[in-house]
């Protein structure tokens, strides 16, 4: 079985890890150069998006924010899953927003702005403080403002105003500010018969917009709240393959931040912590195999590298830790590789990120470090 990947990164290149032993081979779509690139080693191989999908089985995505006319051929070639709707769903904000309401999810009050008298509108409707984000094009937090003061709004609207009119098709999506206890993920599999996987919810911490430490959670109630919306948004868009739902947990009770039609981040846990990883079950999924168990196998967490290309040896001496590089030219800030950490118990793991701490610099692992502040 031969799937392409739209995009080449490091998520490409975790599928083709996974999919080796199933003999499923990958090769990656760069839809910047359009060339085909192998996913290990980033060699071309190949050029064209008609190539490309000639020789594939099977196409799938790595990210969401893909041009329409690239999705619109691949879905042509009846080779595309999860689906162009599905993708499209993920990259505009307004459309995700449509999505959520449509399967009656709960998700932050929000209000859809491309002029100031829209602007205006939205301080009313959805009220002050509030977070505003660019409908298309925005990851990892950026493309964003913060209204607290109604005073703020003449400041920041020239930055919204010059964003809006970059592109014809840009908007702004203004949303509450939601006073969240912590944000949790959860990433699941749904097949082509329609089965649905979930791993356990995983606990995010962000450090500026950018996902730095997460973790495996047990929380029933949690639990069932969260695979109840993920079933209900999987449906809807009768999707299939890998999607992740990020959740604000606000005492209890969860709203949809947002949805990665897509392997995900906050699912690199499942390597060593879960039976089948979310990148062989995004594959299986795909490929109309039957799913992998969920189940979680050790209690894991995964420890994001943002922006440095070398570890401490005494990380990968630490029983139970394991690197994951992938291969990319360092720049500040840049996600070049995680940890993932993993432990019988929470006490034992707990340790094991209280000894990370002592070893790993505090400008690069905040989390771990803001973790040992309130555990060790
Ligand atoms: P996003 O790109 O939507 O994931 O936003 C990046 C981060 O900003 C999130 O992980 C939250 O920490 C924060 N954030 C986003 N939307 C809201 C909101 N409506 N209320 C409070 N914080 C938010």
């Amino acid at each position: 079985m031969h799937v392409l990947v739209l995009g080449a990164g490091q998520l490409a290149r975790m599928m083709s890890l996974a999919g080796a032993p199933l003999n499923i081979e990958i090769s990656a779509f760069d839809v910047g150069s359009e060339n085909i690139v192998h996913p290990l080693t980033q060699t071309v191989i190949g050029n064209g998006l008609a190539n490309a999908i000639e020789q594939a089985d099977i196409i799938t995505a790595e990210f969401e924010h893909i041009p329409h006319d690239v999705l619109e051929v691949c879905e042509q070639s009846g080779k595309f899953l999860p689906s162009a709707e599905a993708i499209k769903t993920g990259g505009d904000r307004r459309i995700e927003k449509a999505l959520l309401d449509a399967a009656e999810v709960k998700n932050a009050k929000y209000a859809v702005i491309q002029t100031r008298a829209d602007f205006d509108a939205a301080i009313e409707s959805v009220g002050i403080p509030m977070v505003l984000k660019s409908a298309l094009g925005g990851y990892d937090g950026k493309g964003q403002w913060r209204l607290k003061d109604i005073a703020q709004a003449d400041a920041i609207w020239p930055e919204m105003e010059a964003c809006i009119q970059a592109s014809e098709t840009q908007a702004i999506v203004a949303e509450e500010f939601v006073p969240f206890d912590r944000e949790v993920s959860l990433v699941g599999a749904r097949g082509k018969d329609g089965s649905v996987a979930v791993y356990p919810l995983a606990e995010n911490v962000h450090t500026n917009g950018v996902l730095s430490l997460s973790t495996a959670i047990d929380n029933l109630e949690l639990q069932q709240q969260a695979q109840q919306m993920f079933t209900a948004v999987a449906n809807r868009l009768d999707y299939v393959g890998v999607l992740a739902l990020e959740f604000f947990d606000v005492q209890g009770q969860l709203l949809v931040n947002e949805i990665a039609p897509r392997v995900h981040n906050s699912g690199h846990w499942t390597q060593q912590g879960a039976e089948t990883c979310q990148f062989e079950n995004h594959l299986r999924a795909v490929c109309g195999m039957p799913l992998g168990s969920t189940q979680l196998i050790r209690t894991t967490s995964m420890i994001n590298i943002l922006g440095e290309d070398t570890l401490p040896s005494e990380v990968l001496a630490m029983d139970g830790c394991h690197v994951h590089w992938y291969g990319k030219e360092q720049r500040t800030g840049r996600k070049m590789g995680h940890i993932n950490v993993s432990a019988e118990y929470t006490a034992e793991l707990q340790r094991k990120l209280c000894a990370l701490a002592d070893i790993l610099d505090e400008e690069a692992f905040p989390a771990v470090h803001e973790f040992a502040q309130k555990h060790c």
